[in-house]
């Protein structure tokens, strides 16, 4: 098997990340690669359908989210010594957004947690899920408690 050279890892900042952060981390160490990781804040605004369509009632959370994201980013990457320009903070939809910066940056292997997340998010189809199936590079799943 060729050894990976660019490995991805994709936070949540869901309970269990640091379980897919070590083995992200290991699997770099184990094969000489370079290690990115990825965020998104997801820009999906919050709509409240009762209104109706004429009166929006969007409260966009993002600039919030992004600061918030941006302090516990820093922090994981010190954890993990991944330097500046191997941090991907991104808007948008996580799914696409990190097949979008893997694909630009030519990551062979994508590393994220298996567990459903609660909610809207569940009836959209999960972030894994959507990874999985559409990344065109290898992806590992790392199975997490409660799956
Ligand atoms: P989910 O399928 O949404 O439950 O999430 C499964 C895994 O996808 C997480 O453990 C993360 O590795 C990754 N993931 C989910 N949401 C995001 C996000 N907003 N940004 C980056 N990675 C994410």
């Amino acid at each position: 098997m060729e050894n990976y050279k660019h490995i991805l890892l994709a936070v949540d900042f869901y309970e269990q990340d640091a379980v897919v952060a070590n083995r992200a981390r290991d699997l770099a160490e184990k094969f000489q690669a370079k290690l990115s990781m990825v965020h998104v804040v997801d820009s999906i605004p919050i709509t409240d359908a009762g209104y109706g369509a004429d009166i929006p009632f969007d409260l966009d959370l993002t600039a919030e989210l992004m600061a918030a994201a941006k302090k516990r980013f820093a922090v994981l990457a010190e954890q993990l010594n991944i330097p500046e320009e191997c941090l991907w903070l991104e808007i948008g939809s996580p799914k696409q957004e990190i097949i979008r910066i893997a694909k630009e940056n030519a990551v062979d292997l994508i590393v994220i947690g298996s567990h459903g997340r609660h909610g809207w998010a569940l009836l959209l189809g999960s972030t894994a899920n959507g990874v999985l199936h559409h990344a065109t590079c290898d992806v590992l799943a790392v199975r997490l408690q409660n799956d």
